[in-house]
């Protein structure tokens, strides 16, 4: 397939970005690694793109003041995922980031473009040929959607791998656009609509991706279950930050993020709320473990049944818990926050 004919430009700051950006249908390229795939397959057609990977000092990850880390967003994901500032603090993150499209996809792909990830579809990731066979849905135009008939709304899947931990973390996101800055956290980011899957609106650019300090004794788990495990999305991925109580050793605190498993990341409230101020026991798990699988309604999608989908959250969601729980016991042998 060969790519359409585009405008490019190579802006040498954040500002010239985003006038170019503010120009009618013209769009983010960062590493390129869902944004050309789509335009190879004409299921977008922009007149141009704007390489932010241009800009200097966007590709930075730096400590904050409060301890935290401010990440550019056009670090590569291999760069994210081998940063010792990352790794040893905040290690669900490098965990997701190196887990991404493994073994090649990270080396070009940015965490930036990661947490820009469209929903992904059945019918919507295909070909203008293969498309036009059917009749339009909600993602291009249409007024129905065909992996739920009689839907009202678009169920394109939001997969994006670094986005659970992120969350489970309390990460923020700056987005910068002609008009100026706006912070927010990142689980506000996301609206929830497959049509449109995040916040962003045109001339807009993320422009930094802050991940404040871990609680004390705290430990974090990012656990991903795909078909072929490699170059591939995850069937369900799991994020879990734990804080546990050093006098008593009862959990404290639990943040469990859920990605593919609807139209945006998903909290599993309950089970955070089962886990909270409990003594962790294999009955605890198995209990937050079923909550996390109930309160979620995934639909069966991209070849994975929604009773599979459940199973493997239930399954993932016990191994997270166990995981975390066994590094929050081992103390100093968790990687992030633990002091
Ligand atoms: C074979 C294959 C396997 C894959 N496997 C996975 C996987 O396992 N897990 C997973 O999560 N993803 C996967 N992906 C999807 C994709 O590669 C990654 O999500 C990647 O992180 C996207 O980053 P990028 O820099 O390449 O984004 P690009 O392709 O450059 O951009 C993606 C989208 O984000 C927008 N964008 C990018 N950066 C910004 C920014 N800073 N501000 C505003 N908008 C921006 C672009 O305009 C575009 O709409 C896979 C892709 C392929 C082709």
């Amino acid at each position: 397939m060969r790519l359409p004919r585009f405008e490019y430009s190579e802006p040498g700051t954040l500002e010239e970005a985003c006038s170019l950006l503010a120009q009618a249908d013209t769009k983010v390229l960062a590493g390129g690694t869902e944004l050309l795939v789509k335009l190879k397959q004409k299921t977008i057609t922009p007149r141009a793109l704007v390489n932010i990977k241009s800009i200097p000092h966007l590709d930075r990850i730096e400590e904050t003041e409060d301890g935290g880390l401010s990440i550019g967003p056009a670090t590569t994901l291999h760069a994210a995922a081998t940063s010792p500032l990352v790794r040893d603090r905040f290690g669900l993150v490098a965990e997701a980031a190196a887990a991404v499209g493994k073994p090649r996809i990270p080396y070009m792909a940015t965490l930036g473009g990661n947490l820009c990830l469209d929903g992904r579809c059945f019918y919507y990731n295909q070909s203008l040929l293969w498309k036009q066979s059917l009749p339009p849905c909600y993602k291009d135009g249409g007024h129905l959607c065909h992996v739920v008939q009689g839907s009202d709304h678009c169920n394109a899947l939001f997969v994006a791998d670094t986005v659970p931990p992120l969350i489970a973390l309390g990460a923020e996101v700056t987005l910068t656009g002609v008009d100026g800055e706006t912070r927010m956290p990142l689980e506000d980011f996301y609206t929830g609509r497959g049509e449109e899957v995040n916040v962003l609106q045109p001339g807009q650019v993320l422009s930094r991706i802050r991940i404040p300090a871990p609680p004390p004794y705290s430990t974090g788990v990012y656990l991903k279950h795909s078909l072929r495990e490699a170059i591939d999305f995850a069937v369900v991925g799991v994020a879990l930050l734990l804080t546990v109580s050093p006098e008593d050793g009862t959990c404290r605190d639990a943040r469990v993020v859920l990605g593919s498993v609807a139209t945006r990341p998903l909290r599993a409230v309950a089970a955070e709320a089962a886990l909270r101020g409990k003594a962790l026991d294999e009955g605890l798990v198995r209990t937050a473990a079923t909550l996390a699988a109930k309160e979620t309604h995934p639909v069966s999608h991209l070849g994975v049944s929604a009773t599979y989908k459940r199973r493997v959250i239930e399954t993932l969601t016990k191994r997270a818990v166990r995981q975390a729980w066994r590094q929050a016991v081992a103390g100093s042998g968790s990687r992030e926050g633990w002091r």
